[in-house]
């Protein structure tokens, strides 16, 4: 069973998708924590955003395992343990540029597609799993909110990990990765058999609800 759950920055999903598969006792996969890996390995090597040819090639060459747990997503590149790093802001504007590049992003959906055939159920999350990498899925959400919603989410995210955060920022930050996200070569792909759920006057706990109705309506549920 594939269930996936699409929708821009900070609308939910990544905590959703992560309770949901906890619940329902099935794999995790933050396809973001990819691209992430991506663009912190081409800084780390101080390449250029705009290099195409020197981001396809680390791509290419980086062995990455995504680990993702009911707790948390445990990603290490070229055995370098990077779970941290990858979601400091400079990675969050770095993978922009990443997943810009098709042949990146050819790359990273064979693999996911890859991992949805070795495992066989899971929960994955991003922002083309509906429309292009498992376009067979069984079940398709997308989730929104919206942008202020969203940012103060990203906010109190932070302050609770006892990072310092300006509102005002992380709001410039999602309103430019919404701008890149909808474009057309990173697609933020709203599939047409998706159930449309819009989270912002939603807890956690009633959008995990609102999913495991769905699912239960369909027999789904292992
Ligand atoms: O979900 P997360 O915020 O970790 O994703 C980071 C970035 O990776 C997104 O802003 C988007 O540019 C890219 N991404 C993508 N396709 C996916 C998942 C993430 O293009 N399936």
């Amino acid at each position: 069973m594939i269930i996936t759950i699409d929708g821009p920055a900070g609308s939910g999903k990544s905590t959703a998708a992560r309770k949901l598969a906890a619940k329902l006792g099935i794999a995790y996969l933050d396809t973001g924590a990819m691209y992430r890996a991506i663009a912190w390995a081409a800084l780390q090597k101080g390449l250029r955003l705009t290099d195409a040819a020197g981001l396809i090639d680390v791509a290419r060459t980086s062995d990455i395992e995504v680990d993702c747990g009911p707790t948390h997503t445990r990603v290490t590149l070229n055995g370098t343990e990077v779970s941290e790093a990858i979601r400091s802001m400079a990675v969050n504007q770095a993978t922009s540029f990443v997943a810009r590049i098709p042949e990146i992003r050819q790359i990273l959906v064979e693999k996911q597609r890859q991992i949805g055939n070795r495992l066989g159920a899971l929960v994955t999350e991003g922002r083309d799993q509906g429309s292009v990498v498992f376009p067979n899925a069984d079940l398709k959400f997308f989730l929104d909110a919206s942008i202020d919603k969203r940012s103060m989410r990203r906010y109190q995210e932070l302050i609770a990990d006892g990072e310092e955060a300006a509102y005002d920022m992380i709001k410039e930050n999602l309103e430019q990765r919404d701008g890149n996200d909808r474009h057309q070569w990173a697609p933020l792909l709203e599939p047409a058999t998706a159930i449309h759920i819009d989270t912002t006057q939603m807890t956690i706990h009633e959008v995990i609800e609102r999913l495991l109705e769905e699912i239960r309506k369909r027999n789904l549920a292992p």
